[in-house]
């Protein structure tokens, strides 16, 4: 693979085109940023574990029917995926009250949520992401279809659905994620990443958070979190 010319610089992610038309090269970089940037590091071996998760998440993904960007894992840090037009989405499954549902509403972080609980909020970091609802989306925004906005809340239910199996298997409780969609011609694929930095992961045995929280909030050695993931993540692959 020839990585070609930059597309598009993210917060841990660079794009690049490739030589095959349609396909794009994302590498994860190193480094790790917090409340809309202000807290920000560089963790070396972050970007590798996190397109390692990725990547099997999405293989997992693909064995169940779920359309997604993957191609193919590229070198440690990388992942050749479908050229996109992403939607500004992001679409957040609950499935135990945590994060800002607790911190915005009165309902009790560790809150069971059943069903699970979609949240969508409006990707624009200079608005810092707005909630927004069917209508804003559909009339206002115009991003999607009403149809489109119900197949997406679909997908994201079967994606949390496969998830929280494949977690709840290597002593993983999926307490939320956030997943992004995007569109090739017609139709809508899970594009973006689904890695520690964009899932809510605790400890089925402890409680003991193994996501971004324990960098967010402090809570000690993340690149250890990230790698225990990983390395679960790593042996839950026979289970597909
Ligand atoms: P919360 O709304 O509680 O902050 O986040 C809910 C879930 O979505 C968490 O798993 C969080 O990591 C993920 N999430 C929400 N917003 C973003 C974002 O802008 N970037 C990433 N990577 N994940 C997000």
């Amino acid at each position: 693979m020839n990585q070609g010319e930059p597309v598009y610089s993210g917060k841990a992610k660079s794009l690049y085109r490739t030589d095959t038309p349609g396909q794009l090269y994302v590498r994860f970089r190193d480094d790790i940023t917090a409340f809309d940037g202000e807290k920000k590091d560089v963790l070396t071996s972050k970007g590798s574990l996190n397109a390692m998760v990725s990547a099997k998440i999405f293989s997992l993904l693909e064995d169940h029917g779920i359309p997604t960007h993957f191609v193919r894992m590229e070198g440690d840090c990388g992942m050749i995926v479908r050229d996109l037009r992403m939607i500004p989405l992001e679409v957040i499954v609950r499935n135990i009250a945590a994060g800002s549902l607790s911190r915005n509403y009165p309902v009790p972080e560790g809150m069971p949520l059943d069903p699970p609980v979609i949240v969508i909020d409006y990707k624009d970091n200079a608005r810092h992401d707005p909630m927004l609802n069917d209508d804003i989306i559909v009339t206002a925004l115009r991003l999607v279809s009403r149809e489109e906005l119900a197949g997406i809340k679909a997908l994201a239910l079967k994606v949390n659905e496969i998830l929280r199996r494949f977690f709840a298997d290597i002593g993983i409780t999926l307490v939320d994620f956030k997943l992004e969609f995007g569109r090739d011609a017609d139709r809508i694929f899970v594009g973006d990443e689904i890695s520690m930095d964009s899932m809510r992961l605790w400890d089925a045995a402890t409680g003991v958070s193994l996501d971004k929280d324990v960098y967010r909030l402090g809570k000690g050695d993340v690149l250890e979190v990230y790698r225990e993931v990983a390395g679960r993540v790593r042996t839950g692959d026979g289970q597909k």
